[in-house]
C-alpha cells in the first residue's frame, strides 16, 4: 500500500515526527465533516473529559490533538509534518521538597530524602503532557486504521500503530502491524540487536521519568530474523510479534504497557525502526 502516514524519529529534538499524506487528509476530511453524530466524536469527548483536556483539535492544517499534542510544523512532499516533542512527566519545582524542607537529607535516617532525591526541590509528575499525547494518538490511530483510499506516494507503508488511552492498568496498550517490506528487512538482518531503537527509546524515557537514571539493559530491540521484540522498563513490558510473517506482513501487540510513558517509549522506538526500515 502507498504510504498513508509514517513516523520518524528526531534525536535532536527529541521528538517524534508524524507526517501524513496530503491525500490522506482529504478523506479523513470528508469522511468526518458536517457528521456529529459519529462515534469517534463521543470517545474524543470522553478521553477529554476523564483526561481533563482544555482543548481538542480535529484538524490537519494546524496542531492536532489534545491540548495542541501534535505540533503542525509545515509540509513537505505531499505530506503534512506534525512533531510530537516528548515531555518531562517527572520535574523539579522551584519550590522546596515539603519532606526534608529543602535540605536534601532525610529526616530519619543518614542518607538523601527519597522524595526529592537529595535535590531538595519539589519533585512533581506532569502527567497530563504524556495523557494528550497518547490520546491524540489514539484518536489519530482510529482515522488511520483503514485509509481507505490509495495515496499517491511513491512510498510503501512500512508499519501501522493503535494506540489506548485510559487510567487503568494497561491503560497505554499499543498494537499495529509490521509491512511485508518491513518484514523483508526485518528477516534480512538475521538476528541482531538494532541499536537505533533503544537509543531513541533511551532518549524518550530519560526526558520523561529519567530523574532516578534507568539501566540500560531495560532498553532492548532484539531481531531474530524478523522475529523482533523490543522492551522498555516496567513488568516484562514490551511488543512483540502476535502472528508469523505472511504476505500481508506480521501483527505485533504489547504486554503489561500501563502507562503513557511506557507507551511513547515504545512509539519512539517504532519511529526509530521506521527511520532504519525505510533508509534499507
Ligand atoms: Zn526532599
Amino acid at each position: 500500500m502507498p504510504c498513508w502516514y509514517e513516523l520518524s524519529w528526531r534525536e535532536k529534538e527529541t521528538a517524534i515526527l508524524l507526517r501524513v499524506h496530503k491525500d490522506f487528509i482529504a478523506t479523513i476530511e470528508r469522511l468526518v465533516s458536517g457528521k456529529p453524530d459519529l462515534p469517534l466524536f463521543d470517545i474524543i469527548a470522553g478521553l477529554r473529559g476523564s483526561l481533563g483536556f482544555e482543548k481538542f483539535t480535529l484538524s490537519f492544517n494546524e496542531n492536532f490533538g489534545f491540548n495542541d499534542a501534535f505540533l503542525h510544523v509545515g509540509e513537505k512532499d505531499g505530506f503534512a509534518e506534525f512533531l510530537i516533542k516528548i515531555p518531562e512527566v517527572q520535574k523539579y519545582t522551584d519550590e522546596i521538597c515539603p519532606e526534608c524542607k529543602g535540605s536534601g537529607n532525610d529526616k530519619h535516617f543518614n542518607g538523601e530524602c527519597s522524595w526529592c532525591h537529595g535535590k531538595g526541590k519539589h519533585l512533581v509528575f506532569d502527567w497530563k503532557s504524556a495523557y494528550a499525547i497518547s490520546a491524540s494518538f489514539t484518536v489519530f490511530s482510529m482515522l488511520a486504521r483503514f485509509p481507505d483510499i490509495k495515496t499517491s506516494s511513491n512510498m510503501s507503508q512500512l508499519l501501522t500503530i493503535e494506540t489506548k488511552t485510559n487510567k487503568e492498568m494497561h491503560g497505554g496498550s499499543l498494537w499495529g502491524i509490521y509491512s511485508p517490506m518491513l518484514c523483508k528487512w526485518l528477516v534480512s538482518i538475521g538476528e541482531t540487536e538494532i541499536p537505533e531503537v533503544v537509543l531513541a527509546m533511551e532518549k524518550a524515557y530519560g526526558k520523561m521519568f529519567g530523574i532516578h537514571g534507568f539501566y540500560e539493559d531495560e532498553f532492548r530491540a532484539h531481531n531474530n530474523s524478523g522475529w523482533l521484540i523490543i522492551d522498555c522498563p516496567g513488568d516484562r513490558t514490551g511488543i512483540h510479534p502476535s502472528t508469523v510473517w505472511s504476505d500481508k506482513g506480521c501483527e505485533f501487540s504489547c504486554h503489561n504497557v500501563d502507562s503513557p510513558v511506557q507507551q511513547i517509549t515504545l512509539i519512539a522506538g517504532l519511529a526509530a525502526l521506521h527511520d532504519k526500515g525505510k533508509n534499507f
